[in-house]
């Protein structure tokens, strides 16, 4: 692509956004629509967990380190985004769950992913606000943390120029080859139109991915407190998140015992990461079946409170948000299933989505997968 290259990008999340930062870099100009006044999905709704450790061996944990250093580079770069390598620590409460975790740490991966098992002690050492009850912890150097509700302005700013134009409020409603045409009936002409319209499956991609298939919506609910009085250093795991990182898919995790009641009902495992502010993002379940459940379950909230309280010996603070948030992700079932999905769906357009729950982490490198020939 030649240095005048102009780009068009549909979507203000963070894969649309990514696609503009990669797009600059390379000095092409770039037109990025959203059809919100500010991006509303996914993007702003997540943990802003930069989230190597749960990924699974081969292509996804490249993808997931190589985004790891991109978010590193644009953290030193972009204050905004809140950046900070935390690390993270994935606490058993029963022997089953730190034999998986010792099987983990002995992965032949386990430097590439900076793992170190930790008996209790030595995780109130990396981690003095545990004060509750755990057998051992694996710690996760390389995990890191970002403000999602800071994200998208910082890199908006950080593209700020003449260069670059964000225009808001324009909901795209027709594609032809190189090209888009918003509500209002203006069309805006491009050598290259990139679509991420996250888990907008019936919008504009609807009809590409009909006829592809392979993807599938999650919805998760989500939880954030008053600031806590004490810090948390690292990012928090239960072992119930054993059960879903395919990097525990090792032979000690048939010897977990099936969830139990509102955990198994709701598929949840306890993420928790306190915010810039002191506050505590807690979540999350998953929801497969659609139609989504369009209110927040209290029974899952009391679960996830109960595991965070217990895992910090003290009584959270007020819950002062709920919320639930739906993603995109190719389908784990679909034949030849990839980490997500972009496709050429008309000359001189490509459409990206599906990152799944790895979409905030592996954003850099998916966009700068886009860009490299
Ligand atoms: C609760 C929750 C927690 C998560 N936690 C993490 C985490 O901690 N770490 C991690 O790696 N991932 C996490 N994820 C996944 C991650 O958030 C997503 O994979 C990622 O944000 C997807 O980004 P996106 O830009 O594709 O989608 P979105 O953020 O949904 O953005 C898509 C945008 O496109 C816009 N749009 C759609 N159609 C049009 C149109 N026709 N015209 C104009 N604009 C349009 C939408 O309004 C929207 O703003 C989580 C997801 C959820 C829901």
């Amino acid at each position: 692509m030649a240095a005048k290259t102009r780009v068009v990008v549909v979507g203000g999340g963070v894969l649309g956004t990514m696609h503009a930062v990669e797009a600059r870099k390379r000095g092409f100009e770039v037109v990025q629509l959203e059809r919100e006044p500010e991006a509303r999905g996914a993007s702003v709704r997540n943990f802003g967990l930069v989230w190597v450790s749960g990924r699974k061996a081969g292509p996804e944990l490249s993808l997931a380190l190589r985004a790891r250093e991109l978010w590193s580079e644009l953290g030193a770069r972009v204050p905004g985004l809140g950046f900070r390598a935390a690390g993270s620590l994935t606490l058993a409460t029963s022997d089953t769950e730190l034999s998986l975790l010792k099987e983990a740490a002995a992965r032949t991966d386990a430097e590439r992913r900076g793992f170190e098992l930790l008996d209790a002690a030595a995780v109130r050492a990396v981690n003095p606000a545990l004060r509750g009850e755990f057998a051992g912890g694996l710690h996760c150097r390389l995990d890191a943390i970002v403000e999602p509700r800071q994200v998208l302005p910082a890199l908006r700013e950080h593209l700020a120029g003449e260069a670059y134009q964000w225009l808001p409020g324009r909901e795209v409603s027709e594609i032809a080859p190189n090209a888009v045409r918003d509500h209002t009936g203006a069309w805006h002409q491009c050598d290259l139109v990139i679509l991420c319209p996250g888990a907008a499956h019936t919008g504009i991609a609807g009809r590409y991915l009909a006829r592809s298939g392979g993807v599938r919506r999650v919805r998760l609910q989500m939880m954030q407190t008053a600031p806590l009085d004490a810090r948390i250093t690292t990012a928090l795991a239960d072992g119930d998140s054993l059960r879903y990182y395919p990097a525990f898919d090792l032979p000690g995790r048939a010897a977990l015992p099936p969830q139990a009641g509102v955990a198994a009902q709701t598929r949840a495992q306890l993420l928790l990461v306190q915010r810039a502010d002191g506050g505590l993002t807690i979540g999350d379940t998953h929801e497969y079946a659609e139609p989504f459940t369009f209110d927040v379950d209290e029974d899952a909230y009391d679960h996830l409170r109960g595991r965070a309280e217990a895992l910090l010996g003290t009584p959270l603070p007020r819950i002062q948000r709920r919320w639930a948030g739906v993603y995109s992700e190719v389908d784990p079932a679909a034949a030849g299933r990839m980490l997500y999905h972009r496709a050429e769906v008309e000359p001189g357009v490509v459409l990206v989505t599906g990152p799944g729950g790895r979409g905030m982490t592996c954003s850099p490198a998916i966009a700068e997968e886009t860009f490299t020939p």
